[in-house]
């Protein structure tokens, strides 16, 4: 499957060590309701509308070659190729495009000038999105070329893959692998072979709350977490770093943060990096034609600080994101 990327972003400092820039994949197979990137959801390109930006011109509909738009801001869909020559036309940048497909060596291209900012820093390159998982193929292939030019890789994931790809016979049927697996029967997924770094997003340990809040349960994302904390465990895979965000009242309950403290610590894992949460998604919403999600009150700092206590009782430490002590997670 050929990628959608809506975003590559230089010079980040909170998605892995160093300088990074961060690639954006389109698509996700989660939901969650309080998502900050909903024009990462479906994998094709969208058009997005923002009404209030809107001067009336019509240029869209003058140049739209499928009369697709029958109204500034509305499109038949059945129409629509996502050509984005509306968004090209729009003088107002009322309208704009999210999702774009580029070939490996045009993003080598882009990505070449930041090299020297990757290596005086630390940094490199995070594959974010969305869920880069989703094309597995694309990020091996990438990857293997970054990494022929010396440049660190790191990978952030919903976690939600096959855990098949973790054995050497293939598609191992969810549920099989209820306890920890034995390393020796574990191997390095293909789309991880370069990887240096996966960031792993945990949100609900609960299956039920995790369906509720996600769209999703979780037994896919606690099998791979601790597949992969183990293969690192051995030298057999990348490092791993959870992340989770505080959500106010959802993440940040003391039943699912002494879940997940007991989750982690049994795989051993000890660190986590907390994402506090911002309400910056609504208006992408409304701009995508998507349907709003429950308003979530802001995260107040005391919330942020009991989160980070009961944690650390637990014995993880806890990190800002872009604040991390990334060696702890060295073998
Ligand atoms: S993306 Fe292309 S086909 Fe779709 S409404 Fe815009 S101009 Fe028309
Ligand atoms: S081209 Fe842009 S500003 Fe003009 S009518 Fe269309 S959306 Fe509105």
């Amino acid at each position: 499957m050929t990628p959608s990327i809506f975003s590559i972003q230089h010079f980040c400092l909170q998605d892995g060590p160093g300088i990074r820039s961060m690639i954006f994949f389109k698509g996700c197979p989660l939901r969650c309701t309080w998502c900050q990137n909903p024009e990462s959801w479906y994998a094709g390109p969208e058009v997005a509308f923002k009404s209030h930006l809107c001067i009336g011109c019509n240029l869209c509909m003058d140049n739209c070659p499928e009369q697709a738009i029958f109204r500034p801001g509305h499109r038949d869909p059945s129409r629509c190729t996502r050509c984005f020559s509306c968004v090209d036309h729009c003088p107002s940048r009322a309208l704009e495009g999210f999702g774009k497909s580029y070939s490996i060596a045009s993003i080598r291209d882009i990505l070449r000038p930041e090299y020297p900012f990757y290596r005086d820093s630390g940094g490199g390159i995070t594959f974010s999105g969305g869920e880069p998982s989703l094309y597995m193929n694309f990020i091996e292939r990438l990857s293997g070329v970054l990494k022929e030019d010396g440049i660190s890789i790191t990978l952030e994931t919903c976690g939600d893959f096959d855990p098949g790809i973790f054995y050497k016979r293939k598609k191992m049927p969810i549920g099989v692998i209820d306890d920890m697996p034995e390393p020796t029967n574990l191997c390095r997924p293909g789309f991880l072979k370069d990887v240096d770094l996966v960031l792993f997003d945990i949100k609900l340990v609960d299956d039920l709350r995790h369906r509720q809040f996600c769209g999703k349960g979780n037994t896919r994302i606690q099998t791979n977490l601790s597949n992969l904390a183990t293969l690192a465990k051995i030298g057999g895979g990348p490092r791993v770093w959870p992340r989770m965000p505080v959500i106010p009242n959802i993440t940040d309950t003391v039943d699912n943060l002494s879940g997940w403290a007991d989750y982690l610590l049994k795989s051993g894992v000890f660190y986590l990096t907390l994402v506090p949460y911002h309400n910056l998604g609504s208006l992408k919403r409304i701009w995508l034609n998507i349907t709003d999600g429950p308003v979530i009150p802001a995260l107040k700092t005391e919330e942020l600080e009991k989160t980070v206590q009961i944690l650390t009782d637990y014995g993880i430490s806890c990190f800002s994101p872009g604040e991390e002590d990334w060696q702890l997670s060295d073998r």
